[in-house]
């Protein structure tokens, strides 16, 4: 697991599990979901809240390894002021950035921290589990999604 941390885990990356941003509850979200990743244990619970087809807050709850809280700390911080179809494209983007280790324009540039996971294949589901549950959230057509 440390030989792991060094190469894969980058300074962003640990930080933003350790310190994980936009961490909590929101009482007055208006759309949620919830992401399991049973292969590893994590399980999260995304909070939106949104003005029209707008994202004006985002945060998140849950537990998980490092690179899961990581990448839900990140998606909190990347998304306010994205429209649905945004997200789903950045989605795509982290997807394809984080199989096929290819660094891709997101338009957000801390989410390049991510192309390493592409190198162990048990963990590109941890850091795209968030990706799922924030698109559910914003979606709204379904309460859980689960990598399995
Ligand atoms: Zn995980």
């Amino acid at each position: 697991m440390f030989d792991e941390l060094t190469d894969l885990y980058q300074q962003l990356i640990l930080d933003h599990s350790k310190n994980p941003r936009n961490f909590h509850v929101m009482e007055d979200a208006d759309h949620e979901a919830q992401g399991t990743n049973p292969m590893c244990g994590d399980n999260y619970r995304l909070f939106v809240k949104m003005d029209g087809d707008t994202v004006t807050d985002v945060s998140f709850q849950g537990s998980g390894c490092a690179i899961s809280k990581a990448s839900a700390s990140l998606l909190t911080e990347s998304l306010k002021g994205k429209n649905r179809d945004e997200i789903k494209g950045v989605f795509e983007k982290v997807r394809q950035m984080v199989t096929t280790g290819e660094v891709t324009d997101t338009g957000i540039k801390k989410l390049s921290a991510f192309a390493g996971v592409h190198k162990f294949p048990a963990r590109v589901k941890c850091a795209i589990l968030p990706w799922h549950a924030i698109v559910a959230a914003v979606e709204g057509d379904q309460d859980s999604v689960s990598t399995e």
